[in-house]
Formats: C-alpha cells, structure tokens, sequence
C-alpha cells in the first residue's frame, strides 16, 4: 500500500510522462500533492530499467541526462520498458539540496522507506516497493553535489555474490565503460541494498560534482548508457552507440584505510590532485587556523596507497568533514 497515485500506468505500452502524487498537506495548500516526475516508455515485453536521478537534489548531471532521454527515445527504439524519474527526490532537487528541505530527508539513506512516513520515506518506499520489483536493473545517476568532486566518470556496483553475478556485473559495467568502477558492500538504507533486496542489479554512477556540470563527463556518462541499454536489447537504433566510451578500471576503496577526514575545524588546502596515486603515509590536505593565526598548519596524511579519486571542494571543514576518498585496483 502507498498514499502515492502515479499518473503514469506503468502497465501501459508507449510514452508517457506525468508525476508521482504525493500527498502532502500543509499550511498553504491544504489538500495539496509534491509532483515527483516520472516517464515510462515501454514497447511490450523484454528488458527493464529503472533510470534515477536526483536520489540527491545537488547532484545536477543525471537530472539533466535523463530528462534528455526521457525527451528522445523513442517506443519503437525499445524492447521492453524504461522507467525514469529525473528528481528522484523532488522536494530536495527543487531546492537544489542533497537533503529534503520539507523533512532534512536523505533518500539514500531511507530505503527501504515507509508509505506513512516522511515525504523520503513515501518516495522511498515507493520505489523500492512498487518500481524495484518491476525492473533487472537501476541506474541510479549520482556525482559529487556541493561538497565533494569526483574524477571523472565512476560507476559503483555491489561486490558480485557468485559466478553468475560476476558475470552480469563484468558485463554491464563494461557495456557502460566509465573509466572506473568501485565495487562495495551493500549499505542497508541505500539504493543499492534496496535493488538488491528486490532482485535488481544496481549501477551507482559517481559523475563529477562540485555542483556544477562538465561537458566531457557528460558525454561519457550519456554515451555508456545508451551503449549498456543497447547491450542488454532493451535499446535499438541510431541513438545507441557502436562501442562503450571507453575500457573501465577495477578498483575498491577500502573502508578504514581509504578514506581521509578533517581532525577540527580549519582550512582545507588539498596536497593532492585528482587522478594522482599516493602512497601511505604520504602528505594529503593541510589544516589552517586563521582563527588562531600564530598557531602552525596541520598537515594530515594518507593512511592506505591508492588514486585520489574523490576530493572534498568547499575549503571550510569542520572535524569529521570527508577529504579525500582513495581507491586501489582489483580484479574481477
Ligand atoms: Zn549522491
């Protein structure tokens, strides 16, 4: 059961283009709905996906890339279905906030939701109640947002659980061809655990960042998802590219030694660039105190070897603020 009413019969073949209507009753609009975009574009039976943006709504690339699909493709290009939502979290992509201004809610971390609850907890649930039982596959369309940059294109997907699973995972993230993908360990409250509860196959892409939008990560993104939908025969024509963007690096970051952290309050100045390989030990960000100007830098330094592939961008840091995200190669 859910309070919310999509427009859109998920049933139905063709495009079509309408809002999740969620209840939401306030002070200045009594019998009110939020208005959660949503698209299907389904030509009868085969493949489906489901195509997330704006699970954070700082996180500008993937509204952008998939409003433009939504926009372009057409059902006789498609076998199957693709389900779409642009503003994952609506309340929080309107704001241009990583969290709900309506409940400080972070959908990332509210699966698997609640119908009652919160107006994240409703989107939540719906999705992973109502549209994660419906697809093989979501792609959830992440990047930095306001306070972090990552290098380039990124796709994370969960650690493979058997032979078989490897093998899609090897499959779908080489279709998709960003220069990285991160494997990980499912987090509960994520979207990831909550694909994987329902049976899908998540693809997490982490695609620049800094609230702002690159033109060469866009392209890549949007070229390896078009060549993956095409891959699994869920997409024909003109608009699905002869080959992935690019080969794609195997890599995981390692959960206590690949992360580095801000030690108090101060002034970041990072050591390190993007893409650079650092070994443990080696200097990563210095602390400033103008508060206390005769008081010395801090310097701060990596504790595990790896690819600075993610690195904080706003320079004010409070203690426990994340610096830098390392990754090291492995093989799948
Ligand atoms: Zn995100």
């Amino acid at each position: 059961v859910t309070s919310i009413r999509s427009e859109v019969d998920l049933d139905l073949d063709g495009r079509q283009i309408g809002f999740l209507r969620l209840p939401h009753s306030v002070h200045r609009s009594a019998y009110g709905w939020i208005p959660v975009p949503v698209a299907s574009i389904r030509n009868g039976d085969g493949p489906s996906v489901l195509i997330m943006a704006g699970n954070h709504g700082d996180e500008y690339e993937g509204q952008i890339l998939t409003s433009a699909l939504l926009r372009e493709l057409d059902p006789g290009n498609v076998t199957g279905q693709l389900i779409m939502l642009p503003m994952a979290n609506f309340p929080a992509a309107d704001a241009g906030l990583r969290t709900s201004p309506i409940d400080q809610g972070n959908l990332n971390r509210c699966f698997p939701g609640d119908a009652n609850g919160t107006p994240t907890a409703a989107i939540a649930h719906y999705i992973e109640e109502h549209l994660l039982p419906r697809v093989q596959v979501v792609v959830d369309l992440h990047s930095g947002g306001s306070s972090l940059l990552y290098d380039g294109g990124n796709l994370m997907m969960l650690e493979p659980r058997n032979p078989s699973e490897a093998l899609l995972v090897r499959a779908y993230a080489s279709a998709f061809g960003l220069p990285r993908t991160l494997l990980h360990n499912p987090n509960p409250p994520t979207i990831a655990a909550a694909a994987r509860r329902q049976g899908a196959i998540s693809m997490v892409t982490e695609l620049g960042g800094a609230g702002a939008v690159s033109p060469p990560i866009m392209k890549a993104a949007r070229a390896g998802l078009l060549h993956f939908l095409g891959s699994i025969g869920l997409l024909h024509g003109d608009l699905v590219p002869a080959q992935a963007p690019g080969s794609t690096r195997w890599m995981r970051s390692e959960p206590l030694t690949h992360w580095s952290y801000a030690s108090e309050r101060g002034l970041f100045e990072p050591l390190v660039e993007l893409g650079q390989w650092v070994q443990a030990g080696e200097p990563a960000a210095r602390l400033h105190f103008p508060a206390t100007p005769w008081r010395e830098p801090q310097d701060l330094a990596f504790e595990g070897a790896g690819q600075v592939v993610c690195k904080r961008v706003p320079a004010l840091v409070q203690r426990g603020d994340c610096l830098f995200q390392l990754a090291g190669p492995i093989e799948l």
